[in-house]
Order: C-alpha cells, then sequence, then structure tokens
C-alpha cells in the first residue's frame, strides 16, 4: 500500500531498475487509474433519476441544488491534491452537510445511492487489485 502511495514524478531511473517494469508498470497504472476516477467521480455528480416524495421542489431544481453543492464544496474537498479526504471522511462529510435547495431526505437517499453503488470505495477495489497483481508478480518470480 505504501508502494502505490509513492510520487510517481519523482521516480528516479534508479528507482525503476531496483522496482522492475511489471512492479512500475502496476504502480504508474494504478495511481492513473485512481486518479481518473476521482475525477470522473468529481465531474459527474449523482443525478438520481426519483426523490423523496415529501420534496416540494420539482426534481431539476432538486438536481440542481445537489450538483452546485457537489461542485462547490464536495469536488474540492475530495480532489484536494495534499490532503486527499479518506472514504469515511467522504461518507461522513455527506451525510452532515445540509445542501440548500435539497431536503434531508433527498440527501439521504442520495447518499444510500452512493453507498450502494460502491462510488468512493471504488479506489480501494482498484488499489486492492494492484495488490493482488504484485503479489501474483512476486509469486511468479519465486517459482
Ligand atoms: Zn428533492
Amino acid at each position: 500500500m505504501e508502494l502505490l502511495a509513492t510520487p510517481t514524478q519523482s521516480l528516479s531511473l534508479g528507482d525503476l531498475t531496483i522496482l522492475g517494469i511489471p512492479i512500475t508498470h502496476i504502480l504508474i497504472t494504478t495511481q492513473a487509474g485512481v486518479r481518473n476516477h476521482c475525477l470522473l467521480v468529481a465531474y459527474n455528480p449523482l443525478r438520481p433519476e426519483q426523490h423523496d416524495p415529501s420534496c416540494q421542489k420539482s426534481i431539476s431544481t432538486c438536481q440542481c441544488n445537489w450538483e452546485a453543492a457537489w461542485w462547490d464544496g464536495l469536488a474540492h474537498h475530495y480532489l484536494h491534491p495534499d490532503f486527499p479526504p479518506s472514504i469515511k471522511d467522504m461518507l461522513v462529510k455527506l451525510e452532515n452537510s445540509p445542501v440548500r435547495g435539497v431536503t434531508t431526505a433527498c440527501r439521504l437517499q442520495v447518499i444510500d445511492v452512493i453507498r450502494e453503488w460502491r462510488v468512493f470505495e471504488m479506489e480501494d477495489d482498484i488499489k486492492e487489485d494492484a495488490l493482488k497483481k504484485v503479489r501474483d508478480h512476486k509469486g511468479l518470480r519465486s517459482l
């Protein structure tokens, strides 16, 4: 896991020689995969097709307000280059941040979908997959 957090822009040629091409390849593609996933999530706020029946507003107004709050607050937090939040931080923040123009019932409904789709957890899935590849590679080498 520590290896996956290595800033690849500071890898020297010597580091690459030590790591070897297969491990370096896993490292670089995993970091790019996580980065692309985060950008995709940040740029595509979830737009639920239905909202809570208790909501007095039209679904499009609800979606617009949700989208504005997502972009103005959550995405900035999520993409922070120095202090990226953990998956738990993101879910806690979502649950505890009221969104202007979106009822609590509507907001919680979206959060349920986000949890169900493992939107934030997908980052961990990508890293787990990379670790499995590293283990498989090491296993092959020790044969
Ligand atoms: Zn609503």
